[in-house]
């Protein structure tokens, strides 16, 4: 490891001085200067080319045909490929992005002409519930007594979600209808959600994955992680409340899932990994699969993620919550361990859903729910109107950065979804 006075440097890739030839990616607060180079899907607007991976860089995406990268229409390929291949690839990008060359220049293009598209064919998405301050909200609003279940503190809490689902940032959602029963109704009605939520979270997208039958050793899981995403578990509460027991959500969020098309890398968020969550004195010691010292020491990532609301009367986004994911519970190396531990198979483009992230403050609660405390608070917007759950014309917006000083601070992109009502009864 290279020293930059008392600064560690990763790699060269790292290096905060590197600047690239393409100005707007040295502009201060760009979400993606060159020591991020996060991988995506584009082509270019109303053109018939093919889907392809690109790499965002200032407000440009650098074509990776450009380096001989023949990817195909989803990163899938690429996450298989394993770490020691996207390092070799991450320094060949950094270095065709830092020294000037015409003969790059021609493989740019504008992200405003271009489309983007989901990163990976997503062929399974798994949501945790890892941040125990979001878990003791929420069960404080149906358990106050006893608002963390005993299992909590033993397991990373989990369920399977949907794939199909899974929509990239810019895809309206429409609002789901189901079955509802509030408490003073004798029967439940079918009709358009009144609750509906936003979970503010990331997704980490399987690399490699292992073979049925094949656990992955926590000591190996971060290898399996290909990189991050920004993950929108949009929640209809009413429909939630009547459906999950027993066996948890289900129509409630099968509706639609909102990704970033920009996967952070996991070499692109090294300088921001930090010590796993501390426990309070007296919370139970891992099981020995479930924990690593190393993990305990280095195996979270500190990334501030923040929520925004756009409403049709107020076309600014406000800001509505911002919390770190440095507060979850589990690690990502603790969910993959976990989640494969039974010997089921993770597999390149998997999404494995942190659960919402909310922190220990009132303004860090990931969804309206905690906001608001279940519908009971509304919150004030500057333009006069109040908000307890998600209107039609709504777009909710999630953007996250990671800034550390004496290393360049990096963005996510955000993923964003506009809330269209609910299709007409027949
Ligand atoms: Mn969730």
């Amino acid at each position: 490891m290279r020293k930059m006075g008392s600064v560690p440097i990763l790699d060269e890739t790292h290096d905060p001085g590197l600047k690239s030839w393409v100005e707007s990616a040295n502009a201060p607060g760009c979400d993606f200067p060159i020591q991020n180079l996060p991988f995506g899907i584009f082509r270019r607007k109303n053109s018939k080319e093919a889907r392809r991976a690109g790499v965002a860089i200032g407000d440009q995406i650098f074509d990776l045909a450009a380096l001989g990268v023949k990817s195909g229409p989803t990163l899938n390929g690429l996450a298989a490929m394993g770490r020691p291949a996207w390092k070799k690839l991450r320094r060949e990008i950094s270095k065709a992005l830092s020294r000037p060359s015409k003969l790059f220049q021609k493989h740019l293009v504008p992200m405003k002409r271009a489309e983007l598209f989901l990163p990976v064919a997503v062929g399974d998405y798994t949501d945790f519930y890892t941040s125990v301050f979001h878990a003791t909200n929420v069960g404080r609003l149906f358990r106050p007594d006893n608002p963390l279940l005993p299992n909590y503190k033993w397991l990373p809490i989990g369920y399977h979600g949907r794939a199909s689902s899974v929509v990239v940032s810019g895809t309206p959602v429409v609002r789901p209808s189901g079955q509802t029963k509030s408490p003073d109704q004798a029967s439940p009605s079918f009709g358009p959600s009144k609750r509906l939520d936003y979970e503010a979270e990331l997704a980490f997208v399987i690399g490699p994955g292992n073979a049925l039958g094949k656990p992955i050793p926590l000591q190996k899981a971060l290898d399996h992680i290909f990189g991050v995403v920004l993950l929108n578990d949009w929640s209809a509460r009413d429909i939630q409340a009547w459906e999950y027991q027993p066996l948890g959500p289900f129509l409630a969020k099968s509706f639609g899932t909102t990704i970033s098309p920009w996967v952070v890398t996991l070499e692109g968020l090294a300088p921001f990994r930090c010590p796993a969550f501390a426990r309070a004195a007296g919370d139970p010691q891992p099981l020995p699969y479930l924990f690593d010292e190393a993990d305990s020491r280095a195996g979270g990532f500190s990334i501030e993620v923040e929520m925004y609301l756009r409403t049709p009367k107020s076309p600014a986004p406000v800001r509505l919550s911002h919390g770190n994911y440095n507060s979850s519970y589990w690690t990502p190396a603790q969910l993959i361990a976990h989640h494969s531990s039974n010997g089921c198979n993770l597999q390149p483009g998997d999404l494995v859903g942190s659960g919402t992230i909310s922190g220990p403050a009132p303004d860090s609660a990931g969804s309206l729910l905690e906001l608001t405390q279940g519908g009971k608070a509304a919150l004030e917007l500057p333009s006069g109107e109040a908000r307890t759950f998600i209107e039609d014309g709504d777009e909710v917006i999630e953007r996250a950065r990671c800034a550390r000083e004496g290393h360049a601070t990096i963005g996510f992109g955000e993923a964003a979804g506009r809330v269209l009502a609910a299709r007409e009864e027949k």
